[in-house]
C-alpha cells in the first residue's frame, strides 16, 4: 500500500504525529517494533502543556514542588504555592495516543521491525510504500543512521519503583557525582509507588542504582535500563525527516522530552510535507530552549561535588525567585535570572573549572 507518510516507531513522538498528520487528512502509516504500545522506561513528569495539547486523562498526581539536595547534605525545597507538574501514567498515555492516531485514520502495523528501506519503501512482513519517511525510533534511531542524520551523545538511565513516599506532592532531586555523575537522581511520586531512578555519564547504572538506594534508604523494585539523548540530530534530510528522542529533541538538563514532542508534531503536521519548514518552526518555538540546555549540561558536566554545594548556597538564598519562575519546560528562564543576580559567583566556578 501506498502512503503519504510512513512513520517508524509507534512511541510517544511516532502516535502524536500520526494523529495530528491524519487529522489534517494525510494518508499515514505506523510501523511499530512492539506488538502493543507502552513499555517506556519514562519519569511521566510534564506540565500543564503536555496535558493540554495531548488531552490525556492518565494523570496520576499533582506536583507542588521541589526537594533539592546537594552532595554535602543541604536540601533546599522549591515551590509550594502552585501546581508545577503533573505525573502521568506513562503506558495509558501512549495508549491514548495510539488510539486517537487509528480514530484520526492513521493505519498501524505492530509487531513490525522495520530493518531494510530503500526507494521509497519499507520492506518487511508487508511492503509500504511512501512518499515521506519518518523517524520515530527513539534514541538509537536506525532512520537516522541510515540517513547519516548526525552523531550523538547518550546519558545511561535506570528507573524502578517503591512502595514509600508515593502519595506526595514533592519531587526529590539529587545531586551527588558519585552517584549520578553528569546528571541526577530523582524520586517522583505517582499516587501509588514513588518512580526512583538516576542518569549518568558512566555506564555501570545499575551498581549506581544500589548506592542511590543506601543513600535514601529506600529498595528500588523492577529497575530497568533505558538511554536519554543529549544532542540534536539534523531534523530532516531530502524526504526523511525525525522526531522525538530519534531527533534528540530532548532536555539535556532534565531528559525531558514529552514537550518538545508536542512542539515537533504540531510543527510538523502544520508544515508537512515541507520539512525545511518543519525544522524553522520548530528550531523559533523550542529549538533554542534545547540548545541552552545542551550548553548548561556542558557547564553541569565539569561541576564537581564541592562546586555543587557551593552553588547551594546561592540556590537557597534564591528560592523565592525560582518558585516564582521554575517552569519544567523553560529552564532556562531561572538559569538566566539566576546568572543575572549573581555573575560573579557564576564566573568565578566556571573560570575554576573551564581554565584553571
Ligand atoms: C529514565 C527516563 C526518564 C524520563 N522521564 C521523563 C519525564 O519525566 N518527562 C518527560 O517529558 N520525558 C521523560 N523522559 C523522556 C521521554 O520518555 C522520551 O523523550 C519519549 O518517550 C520519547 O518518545 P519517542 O516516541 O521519541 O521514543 P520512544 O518512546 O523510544 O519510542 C520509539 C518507538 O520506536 C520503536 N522502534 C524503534 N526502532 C524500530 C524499528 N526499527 N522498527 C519499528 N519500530 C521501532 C520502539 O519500539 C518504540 O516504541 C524520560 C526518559 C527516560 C529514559
Amino acid at each position: 500500500m501506498r502512503f503519504d507518510a510512513a512513520i517508524v516507531g509507534g512511541g510517544a513522538a511516532g502516535s502524536i504525529l500520526a494523529w495530528k498528520l491524519a487529522e489534517k487528512g494525510w494518508k499515514v502509516a505506523v510501523l511499530e517494533r512492539k506488538k502493543e504500545a507502552g513499555g517506556k522506561v519514562c519519569g511521566g513528569l510534564v506540565s500543564h502543556r503536555v496535558i493540554r495539547f495531548s488531552g490525556t486523562e492518565a494523570i496520576m498526581n499533582e506536583i507542588r514542588g521541589a526537594r533539592v539536595f546537594f552532595p554535602g547534605g543541604k536540601e533546599v525545597t522549591i515551590g509550594g504555592e502552585r501546581i508545577y507538574a503533573y505525573v502521568i501514567d506513562r503506558d495509558a498515555f501512549d495508549r491514548e495516543m495510539v488510539e486517537k492516531a487509528m480514530a484520526a485514520g492513521a493505519v498501524y502495523h505492530t509487531g513490525f521491525r522495520v530493518e531494510r528501506i530503500a526507494d521509497r519503501k519499507i520492506e518487511g512482513k508487508e511492503a509500504i510504500e511512501f512518499d515521506y519517511l519518518i523517524g520515530a525510533d527513539g534514541a538509537s534511531s536506525m532512520v537516522a543512521s541510515l540517513h547519516n542524520m548526525g552523531e550523538i551523545e547518550y546519558i545511561n538511565a535506570i528507573q524502578g519503583h517503591s512502595k514509600d513516599g508515593n502519595k506526595e506532592e514533592y519531587v526529590s532531586v539529587y545531586f551527588d557525582n558519585t552517584i549520578s555523575p553528569g546528571f541526577f537522581s530523582w524520586v517522583i511520586p505517582d499516587g501509588e509507588k514513588a518512580r526512583i531512578g538516576l542518569g549518568s555519564v558512566e555506564r555501570n547504572v545499575r551498581k549506581k542504582l544500589n548506592m542511590l538506594e543506601k543513600k535514601i534508604g529506600r529498595e528500588v523494585r523492577e529497575a530497568k535500563g533505558a538511554i536519554i539523548p543529549a544532542g540534536l540530530r539534523k531534523l530532516y534530510v531530502g524526504n526523511v525527516a525525525l522526531i522525538g528522542d530519534a531527533a534528540g529533541q530532548v532536555k539535556a538538563t532534565s531528559g525531558g522530552g514529552l514537550y518538545a514532542i508536542c512542539v515537533a508534531a504540531s510543527s510538523l503536521a502544520d508544515s508537512f510535507p515541507d520539512f525545511s519548514d518543519y525544522k524553522k518552526r520548530f528550531m523559533k518555538e523550542f529549538g533554542g530552549e534545547i540548545k541552552r540546555t545542551l550548553m548548561a549540561r556542558k557547564i553541569f558536566l565539569k561541576l564537581k561535588n564541592e562546586d555543587m554545594d557551593h552553588i547551594a548556597e546561592y540556590v537557597e538564598s534564591e528560592t523565592k525567585m525560582i518558585s516564582r519562575y521554575g517552569d519544567i519546560d523553560y529552564q532556562s528562564e531561572v538559569a538566566k535570572r539566576f546568572f543575572v543576580k549573581h555573575p560573579l559567583a557564576t564566573l568565578m566556578i566556571l573560570m575554576k573549572r573551564f581554565f584553571i
